[in-house]
């Protein structure tokens, strides 16, 4: 649809833009990002025929633009720049309806039925309808970026070029404006040339990125790709992490700040650890990392609170997840900051060590109790009615986990755990074969992700070994004495 083919050029005195090429499919969101000053504005206002091509070419369907006429190319391309200056006090639907200028003919030009359904139409989208008779110096910045957008998308283009949206438009007006361009783009066929500062909206929104540094093309490609950690940081020059958004498959980049907290490399101490036979609970002085399944905290997240609560072997609650969020806000804990477990375990027979490794360490806390031992390998339906006994394993680290530690941490010390009830002979009651774990097991992988970096924690590996080691041994120790606890 549009091609742009080693595009040099810029202002009068000075070249900005050099050696540019990329297309852009029919419709295509297509974004265009880079640092500030890197030649996006000229970019645009070059394909917008504002600033001529000095070199190469530009062709919007296979025809160069400077072959259209005037109004031929104000009824193909819209335009809607960055700081939309309006001087006249025009209403709301006045300004909108001035986009319907291009299309229409003779004289004396009037709006048709057309036209007026075309303007409301694109008003009510765009969510200003509602003020239409109000002057637009009257509105919000926000509000009027609407009323131009409207305008933009009045003209009824195929192709819309679009230099920071969403700049004044606060997060629930960016989607908002970005869904329906994305809607007109998927049900319209609109093709769109946007400029994004803010790097998520765009991969988020945009097929494919151009990136800009100083003029040239960085990389043209798939969100994705342009999205990725090294470039964005060496480009921008800033610290950032990029992580998937949870339930797009898009990347989203996020900013480091340099003071994100004091850097203390033994924040998980065994003398944090507080036994009593209502609950065992650990509190560290900075968020610790997670990836868990307890009853709250569960999944990923920074927690500071670790409480593993005693519950009656006759626990039973329908809404178990906000019986325990209302036990931690009376005991004192804020569910937020919290990853809260709970068993029937007699928490005297807790099992914990602290093991060092070579510039890391961890505590590991262990529960266990194997009233509801199952065979994972069996997948067989439960019958016999439960029976409380669970095993709630904490592994807390002093060492920076990268995400495949932490998958592989978990992998191990689920390991280890099978490797204790398999040792121990404990059979699933259902079965009658090796059980290799509860049915209520939860586990808790947390690391202060400061100090030596742990990129890997299967068993070959120091950190895996620790682990594998740790678990095992607890889980050893924890059993024993549920054992015995359970004989006398
Ligand atoms: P971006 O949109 O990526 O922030 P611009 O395209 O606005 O970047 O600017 C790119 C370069 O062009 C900058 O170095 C800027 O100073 C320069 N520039 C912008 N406008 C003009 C102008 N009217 N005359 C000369 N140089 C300009």
């Amino acid at each position: 649809m549009i091609e742009v083919k080693n595009v040099s050029g810029g202002y009068h005195n000075a070249e900005i833009l050099k050696d540019i090429s990329f297309q852009v499919e029919k419709g295509e969101l297509f974004g265009v990002i880079g640092p500030n000053g890197s030649g996006k504005t000229t970019l645009l206002k070059t394909v917008s025929r504002i600033l001529d091509v000095k070199q190469g070419e530009i062709t919007i369907k296979e025809r160069p633009i400077s072959d259209y006429t005037a109004k031929e190319f104000a009824q193909l391309v819209a335009v809607l720049p960055q700081n939309t200056a309006q001087t006249f006090s025009y209403t709301v639907k006045e300004t909108v309806s001035l986009g319907r200028y291009a299309h229409q003919r003779g004289l004396f030009q009037t709006m048709s039925e057309k036209d007026e359904a075309m303007i409301q139409g694109v008003m009510k989208q765009t969510g200003v309808e509602g003020y239409q008779d109000v002057p637009i110096d009257s509105l919000s910045g926000g509000e009027r970026q609407r009323v131009f957008l409207a305008q933009a998308l009045a003209q009824d283009p195929e192709v819309l070029l679009l230099d920071e949206p969403t700049n004044h438009l606060d997060i629930a007006y960016q989607k908002e404006l970005l869904d329906v361009l994305k809607i007109w783009t998927k049900e319209k066929d609109l093709t769109v040339i946007s400029i994004f500062h803010d790097l998520n909206l765009a991969g988020l929104y945009c097929d494919r990125l151009l990136l800009l540094q100083d003029g040239k093309k960085e990389i043209c490609d798939q969100a994705n790709e342009v999205l990725k950690r090294e470039r964005i940081q060496t480009v921008y020059g800033a610290e950032i992490e990029a992580h998937p958004h949870p339930k797009v498959a898009k990347t989203q980049m996020m900013l480091v700040p340099r003071f994100f907290g004091r850097q203390r490399n033994n924040i998980i101490t065994k003398d944090l650890l507080k036994i009593t036979e209502e609950k065992i609970t650990l509190q560290t002085e900075a968020p610790l990392r997670t990836m868990s399944s307890g009853v709250t905290g569960a999944g990923v997240g920074w927690h500071n609170t670790f409480v593993n609560r005693h519950v009656d072997r006759n626990y039973h609650c329908t809404d178990h997840k906000n019986e325990m969020k209302n036990y931690l806000i009376d005991h004192g804990f804020h569910p937020n900051d919290t990853v809260g477990m709970m068993t029937a375990v007699r928490l005297s027979d807790v099992a914990h060590q602290f093991r060092e490794g070579e510039g890391f360490s961890a505590l590991i806390v262990v529960t266990a109790a194997t009233g509801n031992a199952v065979d994972a390998s069996m997948g067989q339906e439960r019958t016999i009615p439960y029976k409380p006994g669970t095993i709630n394993i904490w592994v807390l680290i002093n060492g920076q986990l990268s995400e495949e530690a932490f998958i592989q941490s978990m992998m191990t010390a689920t390991e280890a755990k099978t490797a204790a009830v398999k040792e121990l002979g404990i059979l699933d009651i259902e079965t009658n074969t090796q059980a290799t774990g509860t049915s209520t097991d939860s586990i808790l992988i947390g690391a202060s992700q400061q100090g030596k970096m742990l990129t890997y924690g299967g068993t070959a590996t120091p950190l895996g070994q620790l682990v594998g080691k740790g678990v095992y041994q607890c889980m050893k120790k924890a059993l024993e004495n549920y054992f015995n606890w359970r004989n006398n």
